[in-house]
């Protein structure tokens, strides 16, 4: 009897081992936007440019995994860093409206009590993603719009910027030819579609940032920044910030983080739709997100990317387009930071 008592708590023990091991595992994945990136139209130097931030903010959210903070405090610190470079399509880098504003959307989810918080059509505020968290954690609402967010922003000590912060020469000429590519159309029949589509979308690029994460206590989280795309009008809204359409998190299935065409993405529901293939439909991240991706989303005519991780820790970037500025890191050592198709 004593035997088998001995050999139970051995049993009983090891099994506490396994489980605290399983525990330090922590995963981060992040994006800086899906599109037409193509080798032969990138400098060497722009690239290093990217890759640098794109690393910096793996930097930034890895130290924090692996001291055993949370996932949102990951996630929301990978954003902030994408969001103060002028590279990426938020923050700093955000795209223009048609009237040449620049109207900020921004989400961020909490896996584990499927707490969100969103932000859109901002114009003042440096850093959204911080200002969606602040709603998540310190109201008792979900999305904030316009100028009401922007009374909140202030009222929780978010850092506030003259307009002429967001300007960047590049998107101010990626403006310009949306609207030649306007104009274009209205004589569409005398220009070919191809030329319009080339202005359309000026450089066939998405730049939104997210960053979805792990941590080890085994909670998920996913946030997601943007300007949204170039040449919105009406208080446009895109997918970012819609709960489950580009950001959603639960730690049940994964956490998302999406970019591309955003009307697609709401339509879709594309992050959600991946959580719940997982859960009622058994699929695996990868499946899922492959899936919705590849197929589904490019048959209504849309295009882009999603990253996700799912409660184990597996990682998935799909992107129906010829690049997508992606990275991840765990624990156990692996990292990437990739750009084109053929990494
Ligand atoms: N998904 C974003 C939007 O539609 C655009 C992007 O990914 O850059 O607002």
């Amino acid at each position: 009897m004593k035997n088998v008592l001995l050999l139970f708590t051995i049993f009983i023990s090891h099994m506490a081992i396994a489980q605290m091991k399983d525990t330090s595992k922590y995963v981060l994945v992040i994006h800086g936007g899906a599109g037409t990136i193509l080798k032969k139209n990138m400098s060497p130097e722009k690239e290093e440019m990217y890759k640098q931030t794109l690393q910096k903010a793996l930097n930034a959210g890895e130290k924090i995994l692996a001291s055993g903070g949370i996932a949102l405090d990951a996630v929301e610190a990978v954003v902030r860093i994408l969001e103060d470079d002028p590279l990426f399509n938020a923050g700093k880098g955000a795209v223009f409206t048609n009237d040449g504003k620049n109207e900020l959307d921004a989400a961020i989810m909490d896996g584990k009590t499927l707490k969100a918080g969103a932000i859109a059509g901002v114009m003042h505020i440096k850093n959204p993603i911080s200002t969606a968290r602040a709603v998540m954690e310190r109201s008792e609402h979900v999305m904030m719009i316009g100028e009401g967010a922007e009374q909140f922003a202030k009222q929780n000590g978010a850092e506030m910027v003259d307009p002429s912060y967001f300007f960047t020469q590049e998107r101010w000429d990626g403006l310009q030819k949306a609207k030649k590519a306007d104009s274009l159309k209205k004589k569409a029949d005398t220009v070919s579609k191809k030329a319009i589509r080339q202005l359309d979308n000026p450089d066939n690029k998405y730049g939104t940032v997210g960053a979805v994460a792990l941590d080890k206590h085994g909670n998920l989280a996913a946030a997601t920044s943007t300007g949204g795309m170039t040449n919105k009008r009406y208080n446009r809204v895109g997918d970012a910030p819609i709960i489950g359409a580009g950001t959603y998190a639960n730690n049940a299935t994964c956490a998302i983080s999406g970019t591309g065409w955003g009307e697609y993405f709401i339509r879709l529901v594309m992050a959600k739709t991946v959580s719940d293939r997982m859960e009622y439909g058994n699929q695996s991240l990868n499946e899922a997100a492959t899936d919705m991706i590849m197929k589904k989303l490019p048959s209504l005519g849309g295009d882009g990317g999603l990253i996700g991780v799912d409660k184990n820790g597996n990682i998935t970037m799909p992107f129906c387009t010829e690049g997508m500025y992606r990275g991840y890191v765990k624990s156990t050592g692996e990292t990437a930071v990739k750009i084109y198709k053929e990494e």
